[in-house]
């Protein structure tokens, strides 16, 4: 339990700060991954991480990056996070672009969900948010679908200019594949680039967009995950949209439930606002003191859950410290 009574059993953890797309609104233009390799957690350090969480009664663990699936090591980190005992379900959030080799392999070491990332159907829009092509990911997205997790969510960043216009195609896509679409407000996590405040498109915004064309009714139940996204189902179509309204949602941090693991092992509260603490420096120290040692890794989690804020400081002048592909989504 956090300070303000939220039970947190969630982690997010981050393998990697590199990526094979460069998405505006998350990797800052010039943005130069760390390139030494002892920088990033090894499989061995993030798997004694999720287990220490277990410990203290994380449940829920979700994979990310960067774009985690370029890790050469991911299904085997995968597995042994699966593996661990406590761990009630396992999620990971990917691009897709290298689902069609992974997808498979990944189910098969206990993934059950996968979060996918579409902002756009349109082929030179995509081409312009990623830098990449939009067939690769829709291959992508046949292999999710064929490998049978529980369930694949799509995501869409809300850009307005870019691609407001998609809302209801991207419904539609989701709701004929039964892949529940979230929508999902803009955060400040990637400045310096060609994206800012006039970009900004609130989800009351999409929602009204998308009741134009078919109503939306709360959904009953929530599909699997443990996001903040409000449910919705399309009364004609039947299919589910969510809508993450981090910043013009005023109580959006009252339920959350999560801490987030950097790749470069800082443990984060709250995506938005700076405290971090460095668990990679605790698992490299060793103080001698055999007690000491062996409690420095939980304390270290429950001194990032005691730190946990109210809410977060995106309406507060909030100053990117980390970018998004940095922090893990
Ligand atoms: N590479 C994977 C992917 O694209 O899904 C995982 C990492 S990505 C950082 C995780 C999620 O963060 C994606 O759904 C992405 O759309 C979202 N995201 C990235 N930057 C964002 C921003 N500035 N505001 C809101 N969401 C963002
Ligand atoms: Fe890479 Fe995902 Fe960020 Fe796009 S949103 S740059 S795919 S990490």
């Amino acid at each position: 339990m956090d300070p303000f009574g939220r039970t947190i059993d969630y982690l997010r953890l981050s393998v990697t700060d590199r990526c094979n797309e460069r998405c505006l609104y998350c990797m800052p233009e010039n943005y130069r991954p760390w390139t030494q390799r002892g920088d990033h957690l090894s499989a061995d350090d993030i798997v004694r991480i999720a287990a220490t969480a277990t410990e203290l009664g994380f449940r829920k663990f979700r994979i990310t990056g960067g774009e985690p699936l370029i890790r050469p090591d991911i299904v085997d980190i995968a597995r042994r996070i699966w593996d661990l005992a406590g761990v009630q379900t396992l999620g990971l959030s990917t691009n897709a672009l290298l689902l069609p080799k992974l997808a498979e392999p990944l189910k098969q070491a206990g993934v059950r969900s996968i979060n996918i990332s579409l902002d756009t159907l349109d082929p030179g829009g995509y081409q312009h948010l990623t830098g990449r092509r939009l067939e690769a990911v829709l291959a992508g997205i046949d292999a999710a679908a064929a490998a049978g997790f529980e369930c694949i969510k799509l995501n869409c960043v809300l850009l307005r200019g870019i691609n407001d216009d998609q809302v209801l195609a991207l419904a539609e896509f989701g709701s004929a594949r039964a892949m529940p679409v979230r929508f999902i407000e803009l955060m400040p996590l990637a400045p310096g680039g060609p994206l800012d405040d006039r970009h900004f498109f609130s989800v009351a915004e999409a929602m009204a967009r998308l009741s134009r064309h078919d109503a939306l009714d709360p959904a009953t139940t929530k599909p699997v995950g443990h996001g903040p996204a409000r449910y919705y189902r399309l009364r004609r179509s039947g299919g589910v949209v969510g809508f993450i309204g981090a910043v013009t949602c005023a109580d959006f941090c009252a339920d959350c439930n999560k801490l987030r693991l950097t790749a470069d092992g800082k443990l984060r509260p709250c995506l938005g606002r700076h405290g971090e603490i460095d668990l990679r420096q605790v698992l490299r120290a060793k103080t001698g003191d055999t007690l000491a040692d062996a409690i420095a890794l939980p304390a270290a989690i429950l001194e990032a859950i005691a730190n946990k804020p109210e809410h977060h400081g995106f309406a507060e002048d909030f100053e990117m410290q980390r970018p998004m592909v940095a922090i893990g989504g």
